[in-house]
């Protein structure tokens, strides 16, 4: 393993600059199996994938280097049924070591205290807790899905940790091209006029050629869960909302 010094949090690992800045130079050169050799190599079985079962593409990039890396899918209570019958074709497709965070519905939804509070108690806190006991994860954000993610790295550090994104370069050709190649499932609302699937509530189809997050949120400023983006929460907030609980299916 590389040599890193410990983060920020007390005992995770934190790359230099100048090391993140190679790494990202490397990488940017290299295909996305390699960088995911690369995180497996370094990190696991202290690494992670989260997954939102907008298609399975990077699913099927990791399991291909290592079969039992844990995906994490944080199941908001929100979702779409197309996404829950997504997630179950991926399952059984990849046999997967699939962690399911799951929020039950409290007692007051969740939904009703507006969509900054409700994503971040129940996604980025599902996130949070997800992580622990990880040292890295990985995500298939890309720099493609929106003008705020128009400069994701491929290594960085985020939450506390070392976060890879090995599809951060590729744009919507080479996503196309690799899920034709290798038959990867994809949730079925992409061919509805759903080119980024979130929650029920807060997701619309939009027109051909439109911004692809434009219905994320519609007729708001936000355009982020928080997942993503280095300014939201850095910790658990299990204590503030005790009626979080994991559910991990058979
Ligand atoms: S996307 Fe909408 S429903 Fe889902 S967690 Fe965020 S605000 Fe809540």
């Amino acid at each position: 393993m590389m040599a890193m010094t410990v983060g920020e949090h007390g005992r995770f690992p934190e790359l230099s600059e100048r090391e993140l800045a190679e790494l990202n130079a490397r990488f940017e050169r290299a295909p996305a199996s390699s960088v995911i050799e690369w995180a497996v190599e370094q990190f696991h079985p202290y690494l992670c994938l989260t997954a939102s079962m907008t298609d399975a593409l990077v699913v099927d990039l990791a399991v291909r280097v290592e079969p039992s890396i844990e995906v994490v899918f944080i199941d908001t209570g929100y979702h779409f049924a197309e996404t829950l019958e997504t997630l179950d074709v991926v399952r059984r497709r990849y046999g997967l070591n699939l962690r399911v965070m799951t929020v039950p519905t409290p007692p007051v939804e969740l939904w009703s205290a507006g969509p900054e509070r409700c994503c971040s108690e129940a996604k980025v806190a599902e996130l949070d807790r997800a992580l622990v006991g990880k040292l890295a994860w990985m995500s298939g954000v890309r720099r493609a899905d929106s003008f705020a993610r128009r400069t994701t790295p491929i290594v960085e550090h985020q939450r506390g940790r070392v976060k890879v994104n090995p599809i951060a370069g590729w744009s919507d050709a080479d996503v196309a091209g690799y899920i034709a190649a290798h038959d990867v499932p994809v949730n079925p609302l992409r061919d509805q006029g759903f080119p980024s699937i979130g929650c029920r509530p807060c997701t619309q189809a939009v027109a051909a050629g439109a911004d692809p997050r434009s219905g994320r949120w519609p007729g708001r400023e936000k355009t982020e869960c928080g997942m993503h983006t280095a300014t939201s929460s850095a910790r658990p907030r299990r204590d503030r909302h005790p009626v979080l609980t994991e559910k991990v299916p058979a």
